[in-house]
């Protein structure tokens, strides 16, 4: 086949493979066929209530399980799909496969679980993007309600009405929306204002030196408060540390993600961690206590 034939010219090539611009027609290709194969993995990681410590949602963040790369990061490939239009195959893949798990794990007992799904300015941009989100609710049947979408705040820098048009379309279908990376946009804050969000991600640059520098503690702060007062949440991106933790509380940063509560992981690992340590576990054991 010619998949074959692609796997082969890789051995054929791979000497010459030392300039970027052959490395990056390479990886669009393998990319292509992960694409077709539908063999692109979801892993989930939970995001932490402050307040009570459980999850009571997830992040779907995209995996590469290349045949002989091993594990590549969606920091390595994202921006290549964006730039070949791949993204938006891509991005319905994983919005669909996310929808689809996330009833799964309703089904399991935790309904109260949602999942945030990360879009490209790029997919949103689309025509059809409204279509293509109805169609994943649809054939899931997951509720709006327990789907979030992140974007950057870039995304409202080009084609601004169209995408804060499309964004009104969204929540009018009862899906939510996250501002993602929070910070680190050049955007203006009269933006802001613009997106109709729920949520904002405090971007993991800030958290990182939370603890011993006096600006990122000022700009967490400040942003804590500011969601706040336009009644929307917060979420800390990259939690890595106790310290990091206590602070946030200490400051009520409503929501807490990061390497100290959990890390991306398989789908199958999720409804162990929900088991465990889920929001929704909680409310199951007290119904399952109140029947005895
Ligand atoms: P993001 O949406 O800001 O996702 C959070 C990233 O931070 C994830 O990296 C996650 O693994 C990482 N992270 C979480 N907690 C910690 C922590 O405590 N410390 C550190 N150092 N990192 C932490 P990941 O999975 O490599 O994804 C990187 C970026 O790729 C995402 O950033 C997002 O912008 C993009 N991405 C991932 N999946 C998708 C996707 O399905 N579609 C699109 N369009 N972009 C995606
Ligand atoms: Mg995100
Ligand atoms: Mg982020
Ligand atoms: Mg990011």
């Amino acid at each position: 086949s010619a998949k074959q034939q692609g796997r082969n010219t890789y051995q054929w090539f791979s000497e010459e493979l030392n300039t970027s611009a052959n490395y990056r027609v390479k990886l669009r290709n393998e990319l292509q066929d992960a694409i077709e194969d539908d063999s692109l993995t979801v892993y989930y990681q939970p995001v932490i209530d402050s307040r009570t410590g459980r999850a009571r949602s997830v992040e779907a963040l995209v995996r590469w399980e290349h045949p002989s790369r091993g594990l590549i990061s969606p920091g390595d490939f994202i921006p290549l799909a964006e730039d070949t239009g791949q993204i938006i195959a891509l991005g319905k893949q994983v919005l669909n496969k996310a929808c689809r798990d996330m009833v799964k794990l309703h089904a399991a007992g935790f309904r109260e679980c949602s999942v945030a799904v990360n879009v490209s300015p790029i997919q949103v941009r689309k025509d059809d993007f409204i279509r293509t989100v109805q169609e994943a609710l649809a054939s899931s049947g997951l509720p709006p309600e327990a789907l979030e979408l992140e974007v950057v705040e870039s995304a409202i820098l080009n084609d601004t009405d169209q995408v804060i048009k499309t964004l009104h379309e969204l929540r009018e279908l009862g899906v939510r929306l996250a501002i993602d990376d929070f910070g680190t946009g050049f955007s203006s804050l009269s933006y802001i204002k613009l997106m109709p969000a729920n949520k904002i991600k405090i971007d993991r640059s800030f958290i990182k030196d939370v603890i011993q520098n006096r600006s990122d503690a000022a700009i967490t702060q400040g942003v804590i408060s500011m969601a706040h007062h336009l009644g929307l949440e917060v979420v800390a991106e990259g939690v890595e540390t106790e310290a990091h933790a206590a602070f946030l509380r200490k400051h009520q940063c409503d929501l807490l993600q990061g390497f100290v509560f959990a890390r991306p992981m398989p789908f199958e690992d999720i409804k162990n961690y929900m088991n465990t340590h889920g929001a929704c576990a909680t409310t199951r054991n007290e119904t399952e206590t109140t029947n005895r």
